[in-house]
């Protein structure tokens, strides 16, 4: 199967090759041709399968005949996360590049009154987080009723971050004739209730089954203790075949210390979380992509979105607290065909942990058996007396625990905030840096403030 027995345009195809893919990944071949004939679709593939080019692709084709009008976008793309939603863009940029499509994005950190005299232009594409788009609406910036094709992407996620009522909202400005394309990794329950309702007669095609991680990745747990774990991580570091590895962790502050700690030991260690200027994130990525660091220590917004090639290695210093996390951390490595291996560190307070995980992705993580050297007092020694004192914190697990609770706190009431009536909801782009300043006092949150990399054509219009 190559992507000229899709049905795209030539045009279309040149940019294709030009961006080096050769072969359509098994979600791209099965959507693009019922998305090309104007079909309801329901997409569901684990993350990095190519689920974003399945719906950019004939999107341009599509969109290539007619025209925009002011303030009425032609065709609407919903992303959890003002991350997706660039990247969403930067594959527009891509693969539209020998057509004339106008685009804009509505994300929050983004300067509205930019995005506002985009619209005013006409876009043929939106792509946009549904907290922005909703407050827009509200304002009268924006009309939703020439908007004919509306894609849902990472639904999942939508989910997770409880959009699912703005959502369902926005569909119902939109026109009733219209084209919907559904995309996910998981079709949980809600999801499946929002696509029967506001999808008609869709076509539904599954690559592989819901929340089961990248078969193309060696899965597996290594067991160490809470004081041993550094230790541990650099003796997997030191004897893996690692070129390139993202490790996340749970905190901001692990990761901090983490990047220091295995920076001190001599390893190419960079950092990324959501406490990072804008700036300093893409120097980060740009170290990483360069090959001047090959260890990039990040937390959990990074794993949603980060499109980094050829990462060999994921590492999990932290089990994830939500298991979905699990399965987008780990599908870091193993992207478009490639192999990966991922490893995660486990404690024996992590047991529920990796239960729910197990549960999820339906077949059990095989577990190494513990490496020798593991907890061995050797290095111990040897260690600066600063990294003892870190080992120190390490080994509080119930502090830990205690913040853990408190930092999942927030979370739990966003998630009541579904009920709350859109005006409220409407604001929760603009509200969001708020709560990450009260987060960053505290310093122990998760790390949801992400708004990393951005396409070129907007970083003029960041406002942080
Ligand atoms: P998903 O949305 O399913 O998580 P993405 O659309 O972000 O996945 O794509 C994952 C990765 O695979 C990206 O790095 C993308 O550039 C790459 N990719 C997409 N399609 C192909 C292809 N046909 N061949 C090779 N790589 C691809
Ligand atoms: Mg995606």
């Amino acid at each position: 199967m190559s992507f000229a027995d899709l049905g795209l345009s030539d045009e279309l195809l040149r940019a294709v090759v030009e961006s080096g893919y050769t072969e359509p990944t098994p979600i791209q071949a099965q959507a693009i041709p019922p998305v090309l004939m104007m079909k309801d679709l329901i997409g569901i593939a684990q993350t990095g399968t190519g689920k974003t080019a399945s719906f950019v692709l004939p999107m341009i084709d599509i969109l290539a005949h007619g025209r925009s009008r002011a303030r009425m976008p032609r065709s609407l793309i919903l992303e959890p996360t003002r991350e997706l939603a660039a990247q969403v863009a930067e594959n527009f940029e891509k693969y539209g590049k020998y057509h004339k499509l106008n685009m804009a994005l509505l994300i929050g950190g983004v300067n509205m009154g930019e995005q506002v005299a985009a619209l005013e232009k006409g876009v043929d594409v939106l792509i946009a987080t549904p907290g922005r788009l909703m407050d827009l609406f509200q304002r009268g910036k924006i009309l939703l009723t020439g908007c004919s094709l509306l894609v849902i992407d990472e639904a999942d996620r939508m989910l997770d971050m409880g959009f699912i009522p703005d959502i369902e909202e926005i569909c119902t400005k939109l026109p009733a004739q219209r084209q919907t394309l559904l995309f996910s990794a998981t079709m949980p329950a809600p999801i499946k209730k929002l696509a029967d309702k506001f999808l008609s007669n869709p076509k539904q095609i599954e690559v592989s089954r819901p929340a089961s991680t990248n078969l193309s990745i060696d899965q597996s747990l290594v067991e160490t203790s809470s004081r041993a774990k550094r230790e541990t991580l650099r003796n997997l570091l030191r004897s893996e075949t690692v070129s390139t590895a993202i490790i996340f962790s749970n905190r901001k502050t692990t990761v901090r210390d983490l990047a220091s700690s295995l920076a001190r030991h001599g390893f190419k260690a960079g950092q990324i979380h959501g406490d990072m200027e804008q700036p300093e994130r893409l120097r980060e990525l740009d170290r990483f992509k360069g090959g001047e660091i090959n260890i990039l220590v990040a937390s959990d917004v990074a794993a949603r979105g980060l499109d980094i090639k050829g990462v060999s290695h994921v590492f999990n210093f932290d089990v994830p607290w939500h298991p979905d996390d699990y399965v987008h951390r780990v599908g870091r490595t193993g992207r478009g065909g490639a192999t990966g291996t991922a490893i995660t560190l486990v404690t024996p307070e992590d047991a529920e942990a990796i239960a729910a995980i197990e549960k999820l992705t339906g077949a059990p993580l095989p577990r190494r058996p513990r490496a020798a050297g593991t907890d061995a007092p050797s290095e111990e020694g040897t260690a600066a007396p600063r990294e003892r004192r870190d080992r120190r914190r390490d080994k509080a697990p119930r502090e830990d625990m205690a913040r853990a609770d408190r930092a999942e706190r927030p979370e739990r009431a966003d998630r009541q905030e579904r009920a709350v009536p859109p005006a409220r909801e409407a604001r929760r782009d603009d509200r969001r840096p708020r709560r990450d300043d009260r987060r960053d006092r505290q310093d122990d949150g998760p790390d949801d403030g992400w708004n990393g990399p951005v396409p070129s054509f907007l970083t003029v219009g960041f406002t942080n």
